[in-house]
């Protein structure tokens, strides 16, 4: 079959790290593989943010990546981008004019904007992954939330005009279904992991402080300065944060500018590493580098993150919010600490580095579930199952033989 993937603002050969390229980049490019894998046409649509990029990039078997243009070539921040979705879904539409595929699944609303506005007039199931709600967003933000102020009402539109919503998570079918999507069209499939490349390895030989790592964007809501000023309250040990912006913009970056601040304040500047963004496959050396990974946001919709940890045989100390609450046993994989919680971040990792044997339990049942519940592979299924079901129920019913009542 032919499957067609949006996702305007994420492209699956984005470096990873920056303010608007994380976990939905590495969702979708995993996702693409899978299915072209399996022998499907799988086409990623995503927005042309340079002059420099072809119009089509083959990215994996079956897999291409086509560059739409839609808005200036350069690099927009993600809530720029809803002026330009109605030429992203022109552009959709002359594509699938000549070919329609037999199924489309948007990822993020404003690339269900642009499918739902490329896919009118065909009879082509839409199908809409989140991988974040403005409601929680703007819950956490408040007044910072620099989302356009429609997204709150197009997702709940969306929500309830998509053949089938596949959730990442239980916290997100809850907001779901307070948003008003229809309960039958809602299926939970969670994110998933590369078994082949996140998994337990030779720890590199460092030596030195105990090592706490952080990996992820560098935006506030992640929540890497509640890391910094637990540090203060662990003598030995050095955090190292991977992520953040390019070098070409690192100088300039506000958020860098903040914890680096932070960090000074705390008096921890000499125990804070900065590692920048890491090409996503050297990620793994860096987990199995740490003692413990932190992942302590206010609020995450999935966090692809403690899953490559825990896959890695790291343990982990979490939030106890959205997507986590599903991945992680407390204290059977990780451990949980409420959001902006530096006291206690502090006070579960230095039990953590008190108990090597514990740290050790943790770390390989996290790899065991990881291994059990999220490798791609199954979940891919998963997904193929559920499209397989949005395009039957789209098909026109057989017509009639002659006297069969
Ligand atoms: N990541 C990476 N290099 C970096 C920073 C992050 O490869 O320098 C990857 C990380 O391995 C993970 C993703 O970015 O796969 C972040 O996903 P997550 O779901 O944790 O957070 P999101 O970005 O979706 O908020």
């Amino acid at each position: 079959m032919r499957f067609d993937l949006v996702s305007e603002h994420a492209s699956p050969l984005a470096a990873l790290g920056g303010a608007d390229a994380g976990g939905q980049n590495v969702q979708v490019a995993a996702l693409a593989a899978e299915l072209g894998r399996r022998g499907h046409e799988v086409v990623v649509h995503t927005r042309r943010d340079s002059p420099e990029l072809p119009p089509n990039v083959r990215a994996a078997a079956g897999v291409t990546v086509a560059h739409v243009d839609a808005g200036p070539p350069r690099p927009l921040p993600k809530d720029e981008l809803l002026p330009h979705m109605a030429e992203f879904g022109d552009r959709l539409a002359d594509r699938w004019a000549v070919r329609p595929p037999d199924l489309v699944h948007a990822h993020f609303w404003m690339s269900g904007v642009a499918a739902h506005r490329g896919a009118a007039g065909l009879d082509v199931p839409v199908l809409q992954t989140f991988h974040a709600l403005g409601r929680v967003k703007r819950a956490h933000q408040g007044a910072e939330d620099t989302s356009p102020p429609e997204r709150e009402a197009v997702e709940a539109r969306l929500a309830r005009d998509a053949d089938l919503v596949l959730a990442t998570c239980s916290d997100e079918v809850r907001e779901l279904v307070a948003m008003g999507a229809p309960r039958h069209r809602l299926r939970v499939v969670p994110c998933g992991i590369d078994l082949d490349v996140f998994a337990p390895g030779p720890r590199p030989e460092r030596g030195g402080r105990p090592r706490v790592l952080s990996i992820g964007r560098l935006v506030e809501r992640k929540g890497v300065d509640t890391a910094i000023r637990a540090l203060a309250e662990i003598p030995d040990a050095e955090l190292v944060v991977v992520g953040g912006p390019g070098a070409a913009e690192w100088d300039a970056d506000p958020e860098v500018a903040r914890l680096r601040d932070v960090a000074a304040r705390h008096g921890v500047r000499d125990r804070v590493r900065f590692a920048g963004q890491v090409p996503h496959d050297e990620t793994p050396d860096w987990y199995r580098s740490a003692d413990v990974v932190v992942s302590v946001p206010w609020y995450e919709p999935f966090g692809t993150v403690p899953l490559e940890a825990m896959a890695c045989g790291t343990p982990i100390v979490v939030t106890s919010v959205g997507g986590h609450l599903d991945t992680v046993v407390q204290d059977g994989t990780g451990l949980f600490v409420p959001p902006r919680d530096h006291h206690g971040l502090a006070r579960e990792l230095r039990s953590l580095f008190a108990d090597r044997g514990r740290r050790d339990r943790l770390g390989a049942a996290g790899a065991a579930r990881v291994r059990e519940r999220y490798g791609w592979a199954g979940l891919a299924d998963e997904v193929e199952t559920a499209y397989r079901g949005a395009v039957r129920r789209r098909a026109p019913l057989p017509a009639r033989t002659g006297g069969a009542r």
